[in-house]
C-alpha cells in the first residue's frame, strides 16, 4: 500500500460534528497533526441548528438568533410557552463553518483536504483513509461522520423530513420574540406533521413544513404546506413575498443499536456516532458535548473518549414515543398537547435534553394520556437490553 501521508488523527468529514472536533483540538492548543477531510468546505447555508442551553451557548460567538417564547398548536390547544431556564438558539451552518475554517486555516497542524472519501478502515495499530483519486491516508484514529454503522434494521425507521422557505416579506407580519415550535396539521394523515417557524425580524422568517413518517414526500407537497401556511396564519400570497433560501432535511429518528467504533481505531461521530435523539432529531448540542469532552480526552493524552450512550430509561422512553408515532397521529397530537400544557416547557426540555430525574420524568409521563403507552410498552417490553 503506498501510503500519501501520515498524521496523527484523521477528521473524515467535515460538517458540524467533523469541524466541532476539530475546533475544540485548535481551541484546546492540541499539537499533533491533525487531516480533515470533506468533499467540500465551500460554504452552503444548508443548515439551521437549533438548540437549548441554560447556561452560555457553544459558540456564542455566532449564536444569529436567541428566544425565550414560543408559540404552540395541537388539537384544541393554543398557546404560548415561556422559558426561564433555558434559551433556545439558532447558528447558521455558514456563520459556524466560516468560524472554523479559519481558525484551523491559521494553524499549521491542520490540514483541510477537499476530497471524495471512498472508505476508511484499519488493522490493529492505525486507521487508513482512501480518497476516490486512490490517495491513501494514515493515521493513528480516525473520527468519521460520513459512514453508516452497521447498524441493525430498526423497529421504527422514521424519518423526520422538511422542507422550509426563508422568506421575506414587504410589510412586517412576524414576531420576532415568538418562534413556532410545533403548530400541528391535523389534515394531513400520512404522518405526523406541523410547521416550525423561525423569525429573524419583523419581515424575515424561514417556515418548515416537518414530517414524522417512513418516507418523504414530493418537494410540491411541502411547498403548497407552507404556501398554505403562508396564506391562512399571515394571509399572504406567494406573490407578496419571496423565497431567498430553502432549507431541506432528512433526520433519522430511529431506534439504532450502540456502535461507538465503526472498526478499530475509527469511531463515530455526530449523526453516524448516534448523537441523534431518536424522539427529536435533535443531535447539535449532544454533539457539542460530546466533541468537547473527546478533544479534551485526546488533549490529555488518553485513550479518545467514545461516544456515550443515553441512559436505559431514556432509549426506553424514546422506544415508545417512536412506536406512538409510526401508529397513530391522533395519540402522538394528543401526547404533545398535553406535555406542553401540563408541564412547564422548561421541564419538558429538561427531559428532552436527558437532564431530568427520575421523579421528574415521572411527572412527565403522568401527565399525558396514559392508554398509547400501555400499548407501545406490549409492543416492547424486550426490545432494549
Ligand atoms: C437541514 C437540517 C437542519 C437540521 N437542524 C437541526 C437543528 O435545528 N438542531 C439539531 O440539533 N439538529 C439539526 N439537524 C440534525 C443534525 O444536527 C445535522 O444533520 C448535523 O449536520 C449532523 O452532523 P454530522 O456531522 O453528523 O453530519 P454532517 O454535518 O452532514 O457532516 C457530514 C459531512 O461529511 C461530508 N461527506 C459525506 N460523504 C462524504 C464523502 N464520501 N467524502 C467526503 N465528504 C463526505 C459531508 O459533505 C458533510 O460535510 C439538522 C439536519 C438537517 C439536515
Amino acid at each position: 500500500m503506498k501510503v500519501d501521508a501520515k498524521y496523527d488523527l484523521i477528521i473524515a468529514g467535515g460538517g458540524m460534528s467533523g469541524l466541532s472536533l476539530a475546533w475544540y483540538l485548535a481551541k484546546g492548543g492540541y499539537k499533533g497533526k491533525v487531516l480533515v477531510v470533506d468533499s467540500t468546505f465551500a460554504p452552503i447555508n444548508e443548515k439551521t441548528w437549533c438548540f437549548w442551553t441554560k447556561d452560555i451557548p457553544p459558540f456564542k460567538e455566532i449564536i444569529y438568533r436567541t428566544w425565550n417564547k414560543a408559540f404552540f398548536s395541537a388539537l384544541d390547544m393554543n398557546a404560548f410557552l415561556y422559558l426561564k431556564d433555558y434559551s433556545y438558539h439558532a447558528i447558521r451552518s455558514n456563520d459556524f463553518k466560516e468560524l472554523v475554517l479559519t481558525e484551523l486555516r491559521n494553524r499549521s497542524n491542520f490540514t483541510l483536504l477537499e476530497e471524495n472519501i471512498l472508505s476508511v478502515s484499519s488493522n490493529s495499530s492505525k486507521a487508513v483513509l482512501l480518497t476516490k483519486n486512490g490517495d491513501t491516508y494514515i493515521a493513528d484514529h480516525i473520527f468519521q461522520s460520513v459512514f453508516r454503522p452497521n447498524w441493525q434494521k430498526p423497529k421504527y425507521p422514521l424519518i423526520q423530513h422538511f422542507l422550509g422557505f426563508e422568506i421575506d416579506t414587504e410589510h412586517s407580519v412576524f414576531d420576532p420574540a415568538t418562534f413556532t415550535l410545533m403548530d400541528f396539521d391535523p389534515a394531513f394523515k400520512e404522518g405526523v406533521a406541523f410547521m416550525y417557524v423561525l423569525p429573524f425580524s419583523h419581515n424575515k422568517a424561514l417556515l418548515e413544513f416537518t414530517v414524522f413518517s417512513n418516507s418523504t414526500l414530493d418537494k410540491e407537497v411541502y411547498e403548497e404546506k407552507i404556501q398554505n401556511y403562508m396564506d391562512k396564519k399571515y394571509g399572504l400570497h406567494v406573490s407578496e413575498y419571496e423565497v431567498k433560501r430553502t432549507e431541506y432535511g432528512e433526520i433519522p429518528m430511529q431506534d439504532l443499536d450502540y456502535q461507538p467504533t465503526y472498526e478499530n481505531n475509527i469511531i463515530n461521530l455526530g449523526t453516524m456516532g448516534g448523537l441523534t435523539k431518536p424522539s427529536t432529531g435533535y443531535t447539535f448540542l449532544r454533539t457539542q458535548e460530546y466533541t468537547k469532552q473527546l478533544a479534551d480526552s485526546i488533549i490529555t493524552g488518553g485513550n479518545p473518549l467514545l461516544p456515550p450512550q443515553s441512559k436505559f430509561r431514556y432509549r426506553y422512553y424514546d422506544l415508545l414515543l417512536l412506536h406512538i408515532l409510526t401508529n397513530s397521529t391522533e395519540d402522538s397530537m394528543a401526547i404533545f398537547r398535553d406535555l406542553f400544557k401540563k408541564n412547564r416547557f422548561d421541564a419538558v426540555l429538561s427531559f428532552l435534553s436527558e437532564d431530568s430525574n427520575f421523579v421528574q420524568d415521572l411527572k412527565i409521563m403522568s401527565s399525558v394520556p396514559y392508554m398509547p403507552f400501555f400499548k407501545a410498552i406490549g409492543n416492547n417490553l424486550f426490545k432494549l437490553n
